[in-house]
């Protein structure tokens, strides 16, 4: 207990360890408030009994000052930590002069002088060390005018010569300037030494936050890579099974009547088409990751670019209605963007809209905001768990619903989102479980050319 609270009187309490200097020269200074209050105590009192004895009042009063100060500093007070300081710094002077004046050569006035510089140097810096210097020359130049003009006579106790006065400060000058200025020269390396010490431990830790971020970021792409690979084999080899099954029964003639044919080879084309949005799938994915996917910009209308949407829904062949917002809204606007992609974004959101949805509908509308052009699809499907909102646009993704086994190679969203930014929008997406999503394109009607925007104009 009694070590706890040593440890506690010397620790640092403005100032944390990363602070460098400042915190080192806060723990000197609470070091020396708590030990010279402690070992100054039989100090103060052997120099109080000595000082009545010879009957030197003035000194027992210098003492008494001077030890309650010190008390002061070291119990709690309301002053700031500089001032406290410069406090502490000028106990030294303060006794230095006395001494000097009442002790003359014999006393130790000159050393509490190297002291109060020495402090000086260590607490305040070059600065300290300059302006120590100079007071002791201003104390020094004064207390002499007073030995010479007899100012002192009632209270020195020793008197001195002028002479002996004059060797004394200027040796005391010496051995102050030859001490404190290599140790305030030695403070600055110091501090440059901690904060360029404390920079690289920041940024070090920096790095490491940074590497630990990567690696798990490597490692979950890694781990999304495999699954998606073994998710491919599945998704490649269904339909292309279901070709090659069904194209065998056509070939070798082993159906009933030719609506039993003609259901087969819509099968087969079925099968090929969602092959071929696989295939395409993964080379748009390669290509952005390589920043190969060019764009071609253009001025396109509004409401022919809804209608060539709409066209590729109009035979509906889900059980649920997909609802187009009525072209009569203000569709007249021209905007300018890669046409194609942005088609393509948009199909891919309808598809998993109607993916996802077994009851209920599916709705596109568009609004213009802020000279934005908002594209929303939403559904009633089976909704996003709020967990895996953020996770959905990641490459790769499937979230795996175990009521549902549906088609899908986790691709559709990381596309979209990327063709989505490359062309200066956002694509976000709302959701509550079970009940429905809406995904929402906000675009700029002027697209700002990316680095790798091939513009076309018309
Ligand atoms: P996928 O090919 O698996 O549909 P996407 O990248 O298009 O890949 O979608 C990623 C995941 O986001 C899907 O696996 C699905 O869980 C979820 N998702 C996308 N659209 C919807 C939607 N309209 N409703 C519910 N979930 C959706």
């Amino acid at each position: 207990m009694f070590r706890g609270w040593v440890k506690n009187q010397l620790e640092a309490k403005e100032f944390k360890e990363s602070d460098g200097l400042f915190y080192w020269r806060e723990r000197i200074y609470r070091s020396i408030v708590f030990i010279i209050s402690i070992t100054g105590l039989p100090a103060y009192v052997f120099g109080i009994y000595l000082s009545i004895k010879h009957n030197l009042i003035s000194i027992t009063i210098a003492d008494t000052i001077v030890y309650g100060l010190l008390l002061f500093l070291w119990l709690k007070n309301p002053f700031t930590l500089k001032i406290k300081t410069i406090l502490l710094i000028s106990f030294p002077l303060i006794l230095g002069v006395l001494l000097i004046i009442i002790a003359g050569p014999r006393g130790a006035g000159f050393s509490y002088f190297l002291g109060f510089i020495i402090l000086a140097s260590i607490l305040l810096g070059f600065k300290g060390t300059i302006a120590g210097l100079v007071i002791h020359i201003v104390f020094s130049t004064i207390i002499g005018v007073g030995l010479a003009s007899n100012w002192f006579d009632t209270v020195t106790y020793l008197p001195y010569s002028t002479t002996t006065w004059i060797t004394i400060t200027i040796n005391s000058l010496v051995i102050c300037s030859i001490t404190s200025i290599p140790l305030s020269v030695l403070m600055h390396g110091l501090n440059n030494y901690i904060t360029r010490h404390n920079l690289l431990e920041n940024s070090l830790k920096e790095k490491i936050k940074q590497l630990a971020k990567a690696k798990k970021e490597a490692d979950k792409a890694n781990e999304l890579k495999t699954k998606f690979l073994a998710n491919m084999s599945h998704e490649v080899r269904t339909p292309l099974n279901v070709i090659s099954g069904f194209s065998e029964i056509v070939q070798k003639g082993m159906y009933r009547n030719t609506k039993e044919r003609d259901q087969f080879l819509y099968t087969i084309n079925q099968n090929g088409q969602y092959l071929l949005n696989i295939i395409e799938n993964i080379l748009d994915i390669s290509m952005i990751e390589s920043q190969q996917l060019k764009y071609h910009i253009k001025t396109v209308n509004l409401c022919s670019f809804m209608q060539d949407i709409q066209q590729v829904y109009k035979i509906n062949h889900t059980p649920i209605d997909i609802l187009f917002v009525p072209m009569q809204t203000n569709c007249d606007i021209n905007f300018q963007t890669d046409e194609t992609r942005l088609k393509q974004v948009l199909i891919n959101l309808i598809n998993n809209a109607i993916k996802y949805t077994e009851k209920g509908h599916v709705s596109i509308g568009f609004e213009m905001c802020d000279e934005r052009l908002l594209f929303s699809v939403s559904d009633t499907g089976i909704g996003i768990h709020p967990d895996d909102m953020e996770h959905i646009f990641d490459r790769f993704v499937k979230i795996a619903n175990p009521n549902t086994v549906i088609d899908g190679t986790g691709l559709g969203l990381a596309i979209s989102r990327s063709i989505i930014e490359a062309l200066g929008g956002t694509i976000s997406v709302e959701s509550i479980l079970n009940k429905g999503s809406v995904f929402t394109v906000s675009l700029p009607l002027q697209t700002q050319k990316a680095p790798f925007l091939n513009e076309t104009t018309n």
